[in-house]
């Protein structure tokens, strides 16, 4: 991989778009910034079983490799990875990569090892394919904080682009997790992006943090099918939670379940 990365290299930048596969338009926007802003471009399909907490979510993740790889070559993807687990994880490896901080606050706290598993595995990537710019989305908005700091921290020279969240037709951001909702679940879902449009709206009209938090609880609330799990809101710039009224842009984070499939969402507003 890492002379295949060299070769497309050698015509100009190298985009990278690191995936768990089960492709969707959103990842396709990813890959399509990705294409536009380099000479070539390479993805990665690997489901990390280090990010994930619940063996049972691991075995459980679609695939649906041959469709992957179509609408990766007709996006223009010259080159997809595909390493087993012993590549990525050879046998007696030991080292880990880790935000202290920031993997083990909010969506951190409820998945202890999920972003350290993140960061490990992208640097690992990183270190393979050497690419100039890598794409992730806000959908996973934590995440990509994460990285942003992992990158400047251990001073990767890698460029990191975030894209924003591709959403269906009634508002719910796409996830390879949306098949697993039943059709009524699938109908409920859409209150997060229906809750964080109320909070942006609150916010925009001059109410505080306390009041868009009270919008998003009632508005899903309303929805008997979903289960608020968390609602976050940070200082989009350091990620540190804010309270009050904001003077800069945030990002606000709701999670729900609906049944046992956890979703998340995310909207940055400036008051
Ligand atoms: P995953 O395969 O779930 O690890 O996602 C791979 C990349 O695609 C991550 O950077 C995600 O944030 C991004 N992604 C997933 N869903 C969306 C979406 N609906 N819109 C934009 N990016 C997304």
């Amino acid at each position: 991989m890492r002379q295949v990365a060299a070769d497309l290299k050698s015509r100009g930048d190298l985009g990278f778009v690191p995936t768990m596969g089960a492709l969707h338009a959103g990842h396709m926007a990813l890959v399509e910034l990705a294409v536009r802003e380099n000479a070539g471009v390479a993805a990665s399909i690997f489901v990390n079983p280090t990010q994930f907490g619940d063996p049972e979510d691991f075995d459980k993740y679609p695939n649906t490799l041959d469709a992957d790889l179509t609408m990766l070559e007709q996006a223009g993807v010259e080159a997809v990875f595909l390493p087993d687990v012993s590549v990525i994880y050879p046998p007696g490896d030991e080292t880990i990569v880790e935000t202290t901080k920031l993997a083990n606050m909010l969506h951190g706290e409820v998945r202890p090892g999920h972003f350290r598993g993140v960061t490990t595995v992208v640097t690992r990537l990183f270190n393979i394919v050497q690419p100039h710019r890598a794409y992730f989305g806000k959908k996973d908005y934590q995440q990509l904080a994460v990285i942003r700091r992992m990158v400047s921290d251990l001073h990767i020279p890698v460029e990191i682009r975030g894209v924003e969240t591709v959403r269906d037709a009634d508002g719910l951001a796409l996830s390879s997790r949306n098949v697993r909702l039943t059709p009524e679940q699938r109908r409920a879902a859409a209150v997060l992006n229906a809750a964080l449009t109320d909070a942006e709206e609150a916010i925009r009209g001059g109410a505080d943090l306390d009041a868009a938090r009270r919008v998003i609880r009632e508005r899903i609330g309303a929805a008997p099918l979903a289960r608020l799990q968390a609602i976050d809101i940070v200082d989009a710039a350091t990620f540190e939670p804010v309270e009050g009224r904001p003077n800069g842009m945030v990002g606000i984070m709701v999670s729900a379940l609906f049944g046992d499939v956890l979703l998340i969402d995310q909207r940055e507003v400036t008051p």
